[in-house]
């Protein structure tokens, strides 16, 4: 006889590397019929919207929206400064590195790719180097992923700024921080990063559906230096709207803006390094409990080095198919669903049931960590996978010490 759910009822909670939790006030601004978008609140707000964003970027560069998911972002930030026979390299640390190297070879892109594999960072010396054998300079940008959220490996961006620099190389430094940003720290300025593109359905706690592509003044340069870039892509109007339609080349993304001027808020409220400090501690209880737990059995995370983790995935396994196993038995048994395996396969291929992925990006916190890591126990007990004991305990430790 199969087991019926046990305790399922109640809230459930979506633990998977984006989209992530949307808090009550997010949810809440958004619940109001369409406003004017000609004039009023809803114009005010936009406005609002940008230096609030930058603030989080930490940039004083110039920040254009898209309706669009995370891959907008991605064509959008390549059609500004990529035509086509152009060449950008590619340091790859998993499956988003590799998605956006693809759009920029379906924009006529000629890629270098650098594949540092699934569990490694990017070995900044090997960047120097193919930076240095690029005597001519035609390498025009480099496409680089903060946290790529399949391995969940976070990449050092201010040693990537260093390795650019050690080749003496003008090439743009463009970042993908869709998975990171307002979870791990990033500095847009100071890392010396020309281009950053985050969406809104992560950090950001929006639903998704909307991106972002910020920029600097080098990059302005670039782009103006195009032969041609499509008028819908084109962030000039986005960059420096006179009029709230020009912000999105049509229709304004209506209930988005409410809900990211709430989300934004929070942001703000609590203070950018604070949500970083937050994230910080909740990640390193996680990581205390998957340390204890696979002391015994299976249980593996992707990254070694806590230098190199993401504090807003984390990347695990079992020992197939203990993985999809303990995900089906969360979310049937307990409303918690866990993120799938992504890109951990040879060659592409499918992933086994070994991967599973834990988001813990944006509206969390202790209690809702606890409870995730005491789910993941009570499944790993009910389905008898094999773990260490003093998972939850080394946790509490973490986060009661703060
Ligand atoms: C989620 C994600 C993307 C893709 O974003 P979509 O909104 O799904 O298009 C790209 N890069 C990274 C690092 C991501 O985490």
């Amino acid at each position: 006889m199969t087991q019926l759910p046990i305790a399922a009822n109640g809230r459930g909670y979506l633990a998977i590397p984006g989209p992530s939790v949307m808090p009550d006030a997010v949810l809440q601004a958004m619940h109001r019929p369409s406003p004017n978008i000609y004039a009023g609140e809803l114009v005010d707000m936009a406005a609002t919207l940008i230096p609030d964003l930058k603030r989080v970027a930490r940039t004083s560069g110039k920040c254009a929206i898209y309706i669009g998911n995370g891959h907008a972002a991605w064509e959008a930030s390549l059609a500004n400064v990529i035509s086509e026979g152009d060449r950008v390299l590619a340091p790859v640390t998993g499956h988003f590195g590799h998605g956006w190297a693809g759009m920029a070879v379906g924009l006529g892109a000629k890629v270098d790719t650098i594949d540092f594999g699934r569990h490694s960072p990017m070995d900044m010396a090997r960047i120097t180097k193919a930076l240095k054998a690029d005597t001519n300079h035609e390498i025009k940008a480099i496409l680089a992923v903060h946290v790529d959220t399949s391995t969940s490996i976070r990449n050092d961006f201010a040693a990537l700024r260093r390795a650019i620099d050690a080749a003496d190389h003008p090439a743009l430094l463009m970042a993908d921080c869709i998975a990171s940003l307002g979870c791990d720290q990033f500095e847009m300025d100071k890392w010396g990063v020309d281009i950053m593109v985050a969406a809104c359905q992560k950090g950001l706690m929006v639903p998704a559906g909307v991106s972002f592509v910020f920029f600097n003044a080098k990059a302005e340069g670039v782009r103006n230096a195009m032969p041609r870039v499509s008028n819908y892509w084109d962030w000039v109007p986005r960059g420096d709207p006179e009029q709230l339609w020009q912000y999105f080349a049509g229709t304004a993304p209506t209930h988005h803006i409410y809900g990211l001027r709430a989300a934004l808020d929070l942001i703000h409220a609590e203070g950018i390094e604070n949500v970083w400090a937050r994230h910080a501690v909740l990640a390193r209880a996680i990581w205390a409990a998957c340390d204890a737990w696979s002391q015994t059995g299976t249980l593996a995370m992707n990254v070694t080095d806590v230098m190199n983790r993401s504090n807003a995935v984390t990347s695990l396994s079992l020992a197939s198919p203990d993985g999809t196993a303990l995900r089906e038995w969360v979310e049937t048994h307990l409303g918690l669903t866990l993120g799938i395996g992504l890109g951990m396969a040879e060659n592409g291929g499918r992933d086994s049931d070994a991967y599973f992925r834990l988001g813990h990006m944006g509206h969390v916190n202790g209690h809702m960590i606890m409870g995730m890591l005491g789910g993941m126990e009570t499944g790993m007990t009910a389905l008898g996978i094999a773990h260490g004991g003093g998972a939850l305990e080394a946790a509490a430790a973490v986060i009661a010490a703060g």
